[in-house]
Order: structure tokens, then sequence, then C-alpha cells
């Protein structure tokens, strides 16, 4: 899909349109490199600010890919290559680790780690996440595990079952891209969450007159009657903000607040010191 070749962009997953089985194969075998040679992955944390005292009460981690011809590939362009080659269940898992051992250090009430739908009808996913937060020492009520509409509603006794099993053992679970699968409203009360997500597409139209902020008050408003707290996605305006705050959503997440950056960076931006930490956080992915 990706098909310009300027700076930053993902030359071998964009050949010439006659070579796809090609293409292909070159982004599996580099995806499985990087996840083998480990120094072209890496994960990076976008804060999320609490809607009423504007204080950092998370950070979400999100994947980074620096492939060594072609830049950085966006998540979105290798997820779904890694989810159909197989790789997702490794990936995640070194997500989750990464996040645990950067994240420890920091004063925050959540950590939010994405979770593939693929990794969610695994049978042994809880089992696999509870033992790497287990290892990692992380208290689970730290961890918000954020899972997506579509993975709880295709196949549900699985994903139940995993979602049971980790609530049981004490992590959260938060309901991503809210609004942006078919049934969101009908099934709302089915899901065993604790956060609604609310996807950006929503918040983009607030500033605009075609009755985006009634869908979004109507979003919160139901989400909290159902006991569920809210973060809102992808906020870039300052009236976007106002409006967020004023219909009580509790969370706000977005280029307005903070990009996401390094752990690095976050440690700074928390005035987390570091020097007594363990260099944990250096070890590759085929190294964990
Ligand atoms: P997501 O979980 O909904 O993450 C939010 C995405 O929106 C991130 O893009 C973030 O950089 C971007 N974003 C945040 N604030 C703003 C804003 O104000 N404006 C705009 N335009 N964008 C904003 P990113 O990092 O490219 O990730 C895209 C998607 O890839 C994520 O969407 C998530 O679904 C997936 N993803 C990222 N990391 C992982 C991972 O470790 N595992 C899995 N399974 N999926 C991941
Ligand atoms: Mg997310
Ligand atoms: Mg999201
Ligand atoms: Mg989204």
């Amino acid at each position: 899909e990706v098909k310009s070749s300027g700076r930053g962009q993902f030359l071998l997953f964009a050949p010439a349109m006659d070579e796809p089985i090609r293409a292909r194969r070159n982004a599996e075998k580099d995806l499985r490199s990087a996840l083998e040679a480990g120094d072209q992955l890496s994960v990076v944390y976008q804060p999320t600010y609490s809607a009423t005292d504007h204080r950092i009460v998370g950070a979400e981690a999100l994947i980074r890919w620096q492939h060594p011809e072609s830049g950085n590939v966006p998540p979105a362009v290798f997820i779904p290559v890694a989810e159909e080659i197989g790789l997702i269940e490794p990936l995640g898992e070194w997500v989750l680790r990464q996040a645990c051992r950067d994240g420890r250090n920091w004063p925050l009430h959540t950590l939010s780690i994405n979770v593939s739908p693929v990794q969610l009808r695994n049978p042994h996913f809880a089992t696999r996440v509870i033992g790497i937060i287990a290892e990692e020492a992380i208290p689970p009520s730290r961890i918000e595990l954020e899972i997506t509409e579509t993975a709880v509603l295709n196949d549900e006794s699985q994903c139940a079952t995993n979602l049971r099993l980790l609530r049981e053992f004490g992590v959260r679970v938060a309901l991503d891209d809210f609004g942006t699968g078919y049934s969101s409203f009908s099934h709302f009360n089915k899901f065993e969450v604790d956060r609604v997500k609310i996807d950006r597409t929503f918040v983009d139209k607030i500033d605009s007159r075609e009755g985006g902020s009634a869908i979004i008050q109507a979003i919160v408003d139901l989400a909290r009657s159902s006991g569920f707290r809210t973060t809102a996605e992808g906020v870039e305006t300052d009236e976007q903000k106002t409006f967020l705050e004023g219909i009580g959503c509790d969370d706000l997440q977005g280029f307005l607040l903070a990009h996401p950056a390094s752990a690095r960076e976050i440690d700074d931006l928390l005035g987390v010191d570091t020097t007594s930490q363990s260099t944990d956080r250096d070890r590759g992915v085929g190294r964990s």
C-alpha cells in the first residue's frame, strides 16, 4: 500500500507492482532478521494526561522499526505482516518485557501495551503475559492491555478466557480505537474492560460542524455510566482539549500534549534518576 519512495518510506514493501510475492518474501525475511538482530526494533512511549489535573498518568508503548535501508517502517505496515507470518507473538512479548523494564521506575498509574487480536486468540496468551509480568516483577495493576473491539467479537470464547485470567491476575484492559468497530454500542456492556479509548477519528470531528462533538459526548456518557474510564486519542488542538475536559473525559492523549518519546526521554520528563538502574533496557530482542 505504501508506494512513495521518499525518505522514511518503506522500499521493500513497495517494489514494482508485478513483484508482490517477492516483496512479501523480502518483508518477511527482513522482519525475521530484525527480530533476531534486535537492534532495529525499539519501543517509544506516549504519555497520557489526566484531563482534570493535567498530570501524566500513564504511557503507551509503541513499537518502532528502523529498517537498515528503508528507514522507519510504521507499525501499521509491519504489524499485519507479523500477524500473518506468525511473528506477532514473539514481537508482542518483546514489547511487553521491554516496557516492564523501561517503565519499572516510572511513577505512573498505567503502562499500556497494544495487543493484536491474533495474540488474544492464542490459548496460551494469558499464561505467557502473566509469566512475563511476574518475571519482570512489575505490579500487574500497572499494566493495561489495549485490545480492539473486533478482536473480542471475532472469537469470543478464547478471548474471553484470556481476558478473564488476566483480569483475575490484576492486569487492566482497555478497548482501543473505540467506535471504529461495527457494533460498538450494542456490545458495549459485554466487554470485560476497565477503560475505553475513543478513536482519533471522533476527536478529529470535534472542531468540525458535523455533530462530532455530540457523538463523542454520547460515547463518554455511555462509558461513564457503564463504569469505564475514558481516554481520548489524538488530541491535537486546544479546542479539542477544552471540549473533552468539559464533558468529563478522564484522560487525554495526543500530539498537543506529548509525542511518543524514548524511554530515556520519559525518564527525564518524569524526573526519574536512572543512575542506579541496571542496563536491562539495552538488551536486544534475541537476548532477552
Ligand atoms: P494505537 O494503539 O491507536 O496508537 C496510537 C497511534 O496514534 C500511534 O501511532 C501514535 O503515535 C498516534 N498518535 C498519537 N497521538 C496522535 C495525534 O495527536 N495525532 C495523530 N495523527 N496521531 C497520533 P503509531 O505508533 O504509528 O501506531 C499505530 C498503531 O500500530 C497503533 O495504534 C497500534 O494499533 C499499532 N501498534 C503500535 N505498537 C504496537 C505493538 O507493540 N503491538 C501491536 N500489536 N500493535 C502496535
Ligand atoms: Mg493503542
Ligand atoms: Mg488507539
Ligand atoms: Mg487509534
